[in-house]
């Protein structure tokens, strides 16, 4: 009987893996720390690329259903200077490879292709330790318990399941997003919609820039990048929220209005997110049993990869299992023999773009795309 594989966080690896597997009948569960899917919202928009979160999407039998939720449209971008001047632009023809979809709409999909009971909501996990026997036990905040044979910590940025692995843990990048989102966009902010077109904007400066994303609806999403220390945005009292959208519009003081009205028509207080990375190349020794996909293994600033990798990492165990029927450490071994290097691949691939984008410029975490 094919080992039960025990999955800790329902992020898009985690279910990813958790679809692959079903698809192969290895039984699985989730444990999840939200309580509900609902309990909070999903985020922004990802691009699903065809050589990475596509062939997870192939691989989890999933890709007529993600075609049903590409947004229209959202592939098209603009690159404005400062003062507003189209540095690039680029239209969507359908062909670009990278098709936008709301986050939440993905992990649904993914949510409602598993069996009924397979995801367990409200279980945070607390501590994972190694038993004399091998297995692994993993502690939940109100202190249940399960033991298991088979362990992924698919668990994210602050994964409780890779101290098991690795004393590696996530620093400050020196760079944050600030977030907000302006609400039927083409009626009350129309400078701030044509600015940012059918799709995604970046308007670049030294060390500050603004992204912005058209999501489902007339809905701009934008994301300012500053690069600060923790204690610059320390000194902003974001509970206030309209001094703290008049403290970051600050920076941005000789930049055309059209682009600071993506940040001063802010209809949602502005959130600040901070940006931590695991050291470059994070991997680490083979233990029986236990391994970890996504942000939990590679965590980087955003750079567009994440959650597609995310999903590829989840493909990949769940194949790699099911090749290795009966034979856990053969699976656990081929995985991690493709995602380690595969991870470095994607840093250097995202470190080049950014030289070539913004040469000496680029501080070590530039964004390419949030
Ligand atoms: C602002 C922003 C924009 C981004 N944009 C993009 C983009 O456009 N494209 C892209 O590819 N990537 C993007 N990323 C990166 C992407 O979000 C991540 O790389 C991706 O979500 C990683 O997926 P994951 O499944 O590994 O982890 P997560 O998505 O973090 O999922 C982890 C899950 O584990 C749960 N969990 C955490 N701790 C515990 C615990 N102790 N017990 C139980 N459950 C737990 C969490 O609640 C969560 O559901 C962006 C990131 C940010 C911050």
């Amino acid at each position: 009987m094919a080992t039960h594989v025990t999955i800790i966080g329902a992020g898009l690896g985690g279910l990813t893996l958790a679809r692959v597997l079903h698809l192969h009948g290895i039984p699985a569960t989730v444990y999840e720390a939200e309580p509900a899917p609902s309990a909070r919202a999903q985020g922004g928009m990802l691009d699903i690329h065809d050589y990475n979160g596509q062939l997870a999407l192939q691989a989890a039998d999933l890709m007529d259903e993600f075609r049903g939720l590409i947004l229209d449209g959202r592939q098209a971008m603009r690159i404005l200077d400062r003062d507003g001047t189209v540095l690039f632009e680029k239209v969507d023809d359908g062909t670009g490879g990278r098709p936008e979809v709301q986050r939440g709409d993905l992990r649904q999909l993914l949510l409602d292709s598993l069996p009924a009971g397979t995801v367990r909501w409200g279980h945070q996990v607390s501590a994972a330790r190694t038993l004399d026997d091998g297995r692994h036990e993993v502690t939940f905040a109100d202190g249940d318990t399960v033991r298991t044979g088979l362990l992924i910590g698919a668990d994210g940025a602050w994964s409780r399941i890779r101290p098991l692995l690795s004393a590696a843990t996530p620093e400050y990048t020196g760079t944050s997003f600030v977030e907000t989102y302006l609400f039927q966009a083409d009626t009350r902010h129309s400078a701030a919609a044509k600015a940012v077109g059918g799709g995604s904007l970046m308007a670049v400066g030294p060390d500050r820039e603004i992204h912005a994303h058209r999501e489902s609806g007339d809905t701009l999403h934008t994301y300012v990048l500053l690069t600060r220390p923790l204690d610059w945005f320390a000194a902003i009292d974001f509970t206030d929220a309209a001094a703290a959208t008049a403290r970051i519009a600050q920076e941005f003081h000789d930049w055309t209005p059209e682009l600071t009205a993506l940040i001063t028509d802010g209809d949602t207080a502005p959130v600040h997110r901070p940006h931590y990375a695991l050291p470059e190349e994070h991997r680490w020794d083979r233990l029986p049993g236990v391994t970890l996909l996504g942000d939990a293994a590679h965590l980087t600033a955003p750079n567009g990869e994440g959650a597609n990798l995310a999903m590829l990492d989840g493909a990949d165990l769940g194949q790699a299992l099911a090749a290795h029927p009966g034979d856990v450490e053969s699976a656990l071994t081929a995985y991690e023999q493709t995602m380690f290097p595969r991870t470095a691949d994607t840093e250097a691939d995202t470190a080049r773009l950014q030289q070539s984008l913004f040469g000496d410029e680029a501080p070590p975490a530039r964004q390419t795309r949030p």
